[in-house]
């Protein structure tokens, strides 16, 4: 119902799966139906794609959002016959496997991201030039690289589950009496088992730029 639903993460999936460009809609700026400003939001979140499908080489072209009112359906059809000619012109998009492993790594850190740019995605712009200019290429290139790692230390690691019963993604292995280990190719980078794991256990660590340290012990 709203443009401000398309998350990063359907925009990225859709180019994962194959397609040649993905057309957004959304209502008038300065028209939003509810009081949330969604489309808004759809625009910055655009501007933050474009910037990452810059980052993993694919044409930022590809990507398009307009927005009009339901009773612009002429509008509408030159808009989006206008953008199906720009991506006949392109040809396919490319699908190589660094294309793709690029799309999967960054897909699982759409949380990541959108927490890191949570500020300039509510950010008031006053149309798509605007928007446009948000996010820089270096600033894109610095987020993904300081992505950190989560890790649980098996001399801190008390076996309470409480981290395992409460990551999103079902990320963290482990059993009573058992040290938690997790799984960094499930893990979103949510940041929820660090804060929910007891001051008192304090024994997740976050690691950037070094290599995770070995495994010691498994049961405690
Ligand atoms: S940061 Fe923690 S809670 Fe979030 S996905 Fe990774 S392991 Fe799960
Ligand atoms: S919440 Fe902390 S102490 Fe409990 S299992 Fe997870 S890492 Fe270990």
């Amino acid at each position: 119902m709203c443009s401000g639903r398309v998350d990063l993460e359907f925009v990225l999936k859709a180019f994962l799966n194959g397609q040649d460009g993905v057309f957004i809609g959304g209502c008038r700026l300065g028209e939003c139906n509810y009081l949330t400003h969604g489309n808004y939001h759809a625009l910055n979140m655009v501007a933050l794609c474009k910037g990452i499908m810059e980052h993993t080489g694919i044409d930022p072209e590809r990507l398009d959002i307009e927005f009009m009112s339901s009773g612009d359906g002429i509008l509408l059809a030159e808009k989006i016959n206008c953008f199906t000619e720009e991506i006949k012109k392109l040809g396919p998009a490319e699908h190589s496997p660094e294309i793709r492993s690029g799309l999967e790594k960054i897909i699982r850190l759409v949380p990541y991201i959108k927490i890191k740019c949570r500020e300039k995605l509510s950010e008031p712009v006053k149309g798509k030039r605007d928007s446009y200019t948000l996010f820089t290429k270096q600033e894109i290139a610095r987020i993904l690289k300081e992505a950190p790692t989560y890790y649980i230390n098996p001399e801190k690691c008390k076996a309470c589950m409480i981290c395992r019963s409460r990551c999103p993604v079902e990320a963290i292995d482990g059993a009573s009496r058992q040290v938690h280990v997790i799984n960094q190719d499930k893990c979103i980078k949510c940041g929820t088992c660090i804060e929910v794991c007891p001051p008192k256990f304090s024994a997740i660590d976050i690691i950037s730029g070094t290599p995770l340290p070995h495994r010691i012990s498994e049961n405690i």
